[in-house]
C-alpha cells in the first residue's frame, strides 16, 4: 500500500538514497517486503520532492518507478539536503493519474499518503465541509490522499503547528472513519513529522541524517521501528515518538 520517504540530511544525489541502496524505493516498487492492508506492488506511479533554494520542486509520473527512462540521470544530477519521494499502490476506484501520486504540496510543503480512508468520498463530507470551496475545485486528483491534503493544508495555513495538524487531522478522520489507515508524511525541508496508523514506518536518526521511511532500505540495524498510533517530529538534532491522540 504505497511506500514512503523523507530525507533531511547533507547535500546528496537523489540516486544515492531512492536509487542505489539494497531495498530502495526503486527495488521496493516491485518487491516490497512489508505491505500491511492489501496490494503486492507499487507500480501505479510515483513521485519525487526535493527543495531548491527554500522552495519544494515535484516530479511525478504515473507509471512504474522501474519504467521511467529518465529517471536515472535525473536522480544522479539532482542533489538535495531535503527531500520525500512516494510509489503508489493505487486504491481500487481511485484513478491511475500522474496527479494522484505523492508528494502533493506546495512552495513550502511535500505531503504524502500511505493507506486508504475507509468510506471515502462520504467518510469525509463533514470534515471538507470547513474548507474553501474554491480549494476544493482545484484538488489535485479524486483520491483520498489528495483530500488528505487539502484539509492538512488548510491548517497548516492557519498557521496550527505542523505536528499539532497532523495529529489532530489523523484523530479527526480516524472518528469520521473508523479502520482508515493514516500513514502521514510531511516536511518543510527543515523538520519532518509522520504519523503510523495501519501502516509501518522506520527512523533513521544518525550523523546528522534523518530518515522517515515505510521500509528501511539498508542495514536494518541502522533503523529503529516506529509502533503504530505514533506521532513522529525530527529535525537535525532530535527527533520524539508520542502517542497518537
Ligand atoms: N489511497 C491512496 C491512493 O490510492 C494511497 C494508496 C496507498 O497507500 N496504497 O493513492
Amino acid at each position: 500500500m504505497c511506500r514512503h520517504l523523507a530525507y533531511l540530511g547533507p547535500r546528496v544525489s537523489l540516486a544515492r538514497v531512492l536509487l542505489e541502496p539494497e531495498h530502495s524505493l526503486l527495488r521496493q516498487s516491485w518487491a516490497p517486503a512489508d505491505m500491511r492492508g492489501g496490494g503486492t506492488i507499487n507500480a501505479d506511479g510515483f513521485g519525487i520532492g526535493w527543495y531548491h533554494q527554500g522552495r519544494a520542486v515535484r516530479y511525478r509520473r504515473p507509471c512504474p518507478m522501474w519504467s521511467d527512462t529518465g529517471l536515472a540521470a535525473l536522480a544522479d544530477t539532482t542533489v538535495a539536503c531535503a527531500f520525500m519521494a512516494a510509489i503508489r499502490s493505487a486504491t481500487v476506484g481511485m484513478p491511475v493519474v500522474e496527479t494522484a501520486c505523492a508528494p502533493f504540496g506546495d512552495d513550502t510543503w511535500l505531503f504524502s499518503h500511505n493507506g486508504r480512508v475507509t468510506g471515502w468520498p462520504g467518510s469525509l463530507a463533514g470534515l471538507a465541509a470547513g474548507i474553501p470551496p474554491v480549494d476544493l475545485y482545484t484538488i489535485d486528483a479524486p483520491t483520498d490522499s489528495a483530500l488528505l491534503w487539502v484539509l492538512l493544508r488548510d491548517r497548516l495555513r492557519k498557521g496550527i503547528p505542523p505536528g499539532e495538524a497532523l495529529g489532530s487531522l489523523t484523530a479527526e478522520v480516524l472518528a469520521a472513519a473508523p479502520g482508515s489507515r493514516l500513514n502521514l508524511l510531511l516536511t518543510d525541508g527543515t523538520g519532518v513529522w509522520a504519523t503510523t496508523a495501519g501502516h509501518s514506518l522506520s527512523i533513521l536518526h544518525r550523523g546528522g541524517v534523518v530518515m522517515l521511511a515505510s521500509e528501511p532500505h539498508g542495514r536494518r540495524g541502522d533503523w529503529t521501528a516506529v509502533p503504530d498510533g505514533r506521532l513522529v517530529a525530527a529535525d537535525m538534532s532530535m527527533y520524539t515518538v508520542e502517542a497518537l491522540a
